[in-house]
């Protein structure tokens, strides 16, 4: 069997652009070429993130700047913010690194709410908090804003924000929402083979990194900012990560951000409206589904139809296409289909007539 196209949420399929970028000759990491390379996509990569900050590559998947994170910026406790196994997870990676850390806990398929936060740091004793805006293995998107809006009353509380897979999919504009770290790793929405994860760091983040200690070397903020001023990064990183990423970023830009956020929302819409024609119920509480997976109940909830997940991803894949049959503790109850990326009307069409096929075969 060739290739098996990619519809779950990450990594995504990568167009035959990307992977040609991907392929361009190598330069060095301390030459020229690269500077050049690092400081054209550097104003590309503030429009996207809406920041006058300087924007770091990091080549690791998102965990190590997750991870990072929290080792830069935690002195005293911080406060995991959960609602699925990425968020949940956070809060194991920071004891893990030995921090104090305290977790908010919501049903996995609710968003977080800022009134759950509020009532938490009200408590007093933490200095950061992490946030997952778009929880991947429940499709649900928390409202960024008012939680964003937070920050002027806790300015002392650091906000890191896991963008990963819903950054280039959805406006996020790091200034306005006062948010000290915001991370997207790549292989997600943009759409990139996996391996680089791009993020901003506040004034007031750099600040604190440079006070705590056991920051290590490799996700240290502090080399970060000094080596992005200088348009490179602390060490070597996977160049052609950088040359794909240039690429996609003049998609991007060709598109035009407005219009990628509109066929983002609007591919989800339909993946949502396909669902629930055919009998079934979404995961995500109304109203917080996520602009680029669909998380689908396999019809417990619904109490019409129930779908064997596996059995649905099994005969989808005969097709040449692969779902995902859930994640974690929600895996064989919910499938979820990935809109994200590079996908079209058409080529979710084609996703749809699939999954139409395989739900047939299975009366
Ligand atoms: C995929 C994902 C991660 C983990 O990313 P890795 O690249 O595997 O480290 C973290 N957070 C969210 C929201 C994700 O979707």
């Amino acid at each position: 069997m060739g290739h098996v196209k990619l519809h779950i949420p990450g990594p995504v399929e990568v167009s035959a652009k990307t992977f040609k970028a991907f392929c361009s000759p190598m330069v060095g990491h301390r030459g020229q070429g690269f500077k050049d390379l690092y400081a054209k996509i550097q104003p590309q990569l503030q429009a996207l993130l809406r920041t006058r900050q300087l924007v770091y590559l990091s080549t690791s998947s998102a965990w190590g700047v997750m991870e990072g994170a929290l080792r830069n910026l935690v002195a005293k406790k911080v406060l995991c913010c959960m609602c699925g196994a990425f968020s949940d997870k956070w809060l194991d990676v920071a004891r893990r690194c030995g921090k104090a850390a305290e977790g908010l806990q919501v049903e996995w398929g609710q968003p977080i709410r800022a009134e759950q936060i509020d009532r938490k740091l009200a408590s007093g004793g933490f200095d950061a908090l992490t946030l997952i805006h778009n929880e991947t293995s429940t499709g649900t998107m928390s409202p960024l804003a008012e939680i964003g809006a937070l920050k002027k009353k806790y300015p002392e509380v650091l906000f890191i924000v896991d963008a990963v897979s819903s950054l280039s999919a959805i406006e996020i504009d790091f200034e306005a929402l006062g948010i000290d770290v915001l991370l997207a790793g790549t292989q997600k929405a943009f759409a990139m083979p996996p391996g680089l994860t791009v993020f901003v760091c506040s004034p007031a983040a750099l600040a604190k990194a440079a006070t705590v200690g056991d920051r290590g070397y490799y996700f240290d903020f502090v080399e970060f900012q000094k080596n992005a001023e200088q348009s490179m990064t602390p060490s070597t990183p996977s160049i052609a990560h950088v040359y794909a990423l240039a690429s996609k970023l003049e998609d991007f830009f060709a598109e035009g951000l407005a219009a990628r956020y509109e066929r983002h929302l609007r591919l989800a819409t339909k993946t949502r409206e396909w669902a629930v024609n055919r009998g079934f119920t979404l995961f995500p509480e109304p109203g917080f589904e996520s602009v680029t997976l669909t998380c689908v109940n396999h019809g417990a909830k619904a109490g019409g139809r129930v779908v064997d997940a596996a059995k649905l991803q099994k005969l989808v894949k005969d097709q040449g296409i692969l779902i995902d049959g859930g994640y974690g503790k929600i895996k064989g109850t919910t499938f979820r289909l990935s809109s994200m990326g590079d996908e079209t009307e058409a080529s979710m069409h084609v996703l749809y007539e699939a999954l139409d096929e395989a739900l047939g075969k299975m009366g």
